[in-house]
């Protein structure tokens, strides 16, 4: 297994995923190392099995880009940052389903919110 330098995982200080550079390991713990956080700079311990996140979405900085608000009534693409005005939360789309009920559906990884199923498309 390659060893992983950069990983995006939850930071107790910040309260937020955040990218954080791997430090070293953890004596005794095999899925434990010790990691700092680009944002704060606080070093602390993190689990790789619970606290890094296996895909690759950086929602950091999203908030400050071009966001489409969301509306179950619009559609929306795969990598699209929307904002949701009820939980003033900016998330990231990373995945798109029709549910058997035939009606579209979003997967949306928030800042806040974490992972949420949205409906679009509505009609
Ligand atoms: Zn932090």
């Amino acid at each position: 297994m390659a060893r992983i330098k950069n990983v995006e995982a939850y930071c107790s200080f910040c309260n937020a995923l955040r990218k954080m550079e791997l430090a070293g390991d953890v004596t005794g713990a095999e899925n434990k190392r010790w990691a700092k956080c680009k944002k704060c700079k606080h070093t602390m311990i993190i689990d790789l099995t619970e606290d890094v996140k296996s895909n690759k979405v950086s929602l950091e900085g999203i908030e400050n880009e071009t966001v489409e608000t969301y509306s179950p009534k619009k559609s929306f693409e795969v990598g699209q940052t929307i904002y949701h005005q009820n939980w003033d939360d900016f998330g990231k789309i990373v995945g798109k389903e029709v549910l058997s009920s035939g009606q579209k559906s979003i997967s949306v990884e928030f800042q806040k919110s974490g992972h949420k199923k949205l409906i679009e498309s509505l009609t």
